[in-house]
């Protein structure tokens, strides 16, 4: 829903970064119906420029792609864009040097990527848990800045330890991941790796899972200082990363605590009323084989995270399974919400 205070005359123009890829089409799905910005150029790599983006993408979303963007001929990741707000889905190898480009012409970079993730002047947003960090925009010394978001693991688990981590303090978290083939990109990994296997390596995931939040629950100059050890793993689903975690906290805390904590968590985004904020954060499910990825990554349109089975854990005090969508909230979803806020703190000029 929009915001009461937030009409405007003309939609704000925007371009997609990687808008061929896994991410950049989610970009493409969300940002065609949006309320305040309007796609105008549609960028990628080389092998796309000049073609047709209905030609260039393989489209795998099951809507259908917006009949004018599939005609818009896809330009080159060069800054001479007709905007001031791109959003980026790009091959990581790529997307620290263009970003970097972009912010030194003066657009606001609005990122999925890792590259500048963990550089203290760029905040790792999540509009519900650190919207405080935006503070960090003024350390840049570009004319326009980067915004990124977290890696797609770190999204679910950064906000379901957000209100555990204000309300009793968190001492050591233990998180398993099954992360969807969706968040390898296309062609991702090959069917016969995948199909009827569970393979437990994701190259550079645990050492993110490990120190973005971290970055994300502490101040803007400093992190917090909890411990969290993560084992990520590929598993046969689509789309929707679960994770297993166990939690140490330092206060006690019941378990009705926890799930009061959980079910009342409300922030910025949902006050504001951002057109992607979900109007619950956090979801407990109380059903004992739940959450589920087919049955809940689309829970609040894919931004809300669905959590479940908290119990007592021998090791750690307590331990339950958490679910986000990976391309939704954990990427295009989340980089969406993340220039909503920036648009309504007067960070977008346009
Ligand atoms: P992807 O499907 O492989 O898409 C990569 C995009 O980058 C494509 O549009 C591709 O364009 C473009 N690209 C590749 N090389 C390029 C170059 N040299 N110059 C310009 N553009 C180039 O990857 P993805 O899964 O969408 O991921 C995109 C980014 O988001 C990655 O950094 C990833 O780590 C991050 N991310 C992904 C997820 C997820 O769930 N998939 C979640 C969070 C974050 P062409 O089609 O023209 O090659």
């Amino acid at each position: 829903m929009m915001p009461a205070e937030m009409y405007f005359r003309e939609k704000i123009p925007v371009a997609i970064l990687g808008a061929t890829g896994a991410v950049g089409q989610r970009f493409v799905q969300l940002l065609a119906q949006h309320p305040w910005f309007e796609i105008k150029a549609l960028a990628a790599s080389e092998r796309s420029a000049g073609k047709k983006y209905g030609d260039a993408v393989r489209w795998m979303l099951p809507t259908p792609i917006p009949p004018e963007l599939a005609a818009l001929e896809v330009q080159p990741c060069e800054p001479t864009l007709p905007c001031s707000l791109v959003f980026s889905g790009l091959d990581a190898r790529v997307a620290g040097d263009v970003e970097k480009a972009f912010a030194q012409a003066g657009y606001m970079v609005v990122s999925n990527c890792h590259n500048h993730r963990m550089d203290p002047t760029v905040p790792l947003l999540i509009p519900e848990v650190n919207p405080s960090h935006l503070s960090l925009l003024s350390h840049q010394t570009t004319s326009g800045k980067i915004v990124t978001d977290p890696n797609c693991s770190v999204m679910g688990l950064a906000m379901a330890l957000k209100p555990l981590y204000d309300l009793f303090g968190l001492e050591a978290v233990h998180v398993v991941t099954l992360q969807a083939i969706s968040g390898a990109g296309y062609p991702g990994v090959p069917s016969l790796d995948i199909l009827d296997n569970v393979i437990p390596y994701i190259s550079g995931e645990e050492h993110k899972i490990e120190t973005e939040p971290l970055k994300i629950l502490g101040s803007p100059s400093e992190p917090a200082s909890f411990k969290i050890s993560a084992h990520c793993t590929r598993v046969p689903v689509t789309d929707g990363h679960t994770a297993c975690l166990s939690f140490q906290l330092k206060k006690p805390a019941t378990a009705d605590q926890i799930i009061e904590a959980w079910k009342t968590f409300r922030s910025e985004p949902q006050t504001l009323r951002l057109p992607m904020a979900p109007e619950y954060p956090l979801h407990y499910f109380h059903e004992e084989a739940m959450p589920q990825p087919r049955l809940h990554r689309q829970l609040g349109q894919g931004m809300s995270v669905a959590i479940g089975r908290l119990r007592p854990c021998p090791l750690l005090g307590h331990k339950c399974v958490l679910l986000s969508h990976n391309t939704i909230r954990g990427a295009a979803g989340a980089a969406i919400l993340n220039a909503e806020l920036l648009v309504q703190k007067g960070l977008v000029r346009w």
